[in-house]
């Protein structure tokens, strides 16, 4: 069986647009699921465990880790955060065409390691200004969370380099098309249509 599984890891300093993004892209390609990351974080307002993470205790997340559970994993803003091997058999099983990762540079970079297929993007804000606009409009966050994302930012941003593909998400529908066409293009990659090629040739 070919496994033609499109790999797309989205990155991003907290507040450029990411989880926008994302849902954006879950709704307009159907064929792609998000993958549910374990952390050790406590949920949210508004989370849901199971679809927007699998929250668990920092000894389970430990348990699993040490089983290999998980295909790359990070501690990130000191918690735990890992993606589950079990979710890329869950988009198989599901029929999906692809599985999109929204995950930090430590674990793209693991994951790019062991599977080169992967396309890697990174969100970029229009600037650290407006990034602080956005982080504050949000309303989710007190300012002391506020002021260590915005500290932590550069800190990403530094390790753009390593992407792909590079969006700036200044106005949102242009970075939408920017993302779906990346989505599209990589979907046209020689190694992408080799058996559509092939079956061709065979006729
Ligand atoms: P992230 O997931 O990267 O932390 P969000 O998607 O939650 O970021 O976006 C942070 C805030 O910025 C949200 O309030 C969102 O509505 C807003 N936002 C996202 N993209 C844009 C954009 N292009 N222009 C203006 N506001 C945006
Ligand atoms: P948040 O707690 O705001 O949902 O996410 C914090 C950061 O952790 C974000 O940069 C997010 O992309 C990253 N993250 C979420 N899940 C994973 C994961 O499974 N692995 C890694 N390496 N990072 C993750």
């Amino acid at each position: 069986m070919r496994d033609d599984l499109q790999l797309l890891i989205i990155s991003s300093p907290s507040g450029a647009g990411k989880t926008t993004l994302t849902r954006r892209l879950l709704s307009a390609f159907p064929d792609f699921i998000f993958s549910v990351s374990h952390t050790t974080r406590a949920p949210r307002k508004g989370e849901t465990d199971g679809s927007d993470y699998h929250f668990v205790a920092r000894e389970e997340f430990v348990r699993l880790r040490d089983e290999g559970a998980f295909l790359e994993w990070a501690e990130v803003h000191g918690n735990l955060y890992g993606t589950s091997l079990a979710e890329l058999d869950r988009a198989r099983s599901l029929g999906k065409r692809g599985i999109l990762f929204d995950i930090d540079y430590q674990g793209a970079r693991q994951i790019k390691a062991k599977l080169p297929s992967v396309t890697a993007v990174f969100i970029l804000p229009p600037s650290l200004r407006e990034l602080e606009r956005r982080l504050r409009s949000r309303g989710s966050d007190d300012d002391e969370t506020i002021a260590r994302r915005l500290a932590k930012a550069k800190a990403e941003i530094e390790h753009y380099g390593f992407f792909d593909y590079v969006v700036v998400n200044d106005d949102l529908d242009r970075a939408t098309a920017d993302l779906h066409g990346i989505v599209r293009a990589e979907r046209c990659r020689r190694t992408q249509r080799a058996l559509e090629a092939e079956a061709l040739l065979r006729e």
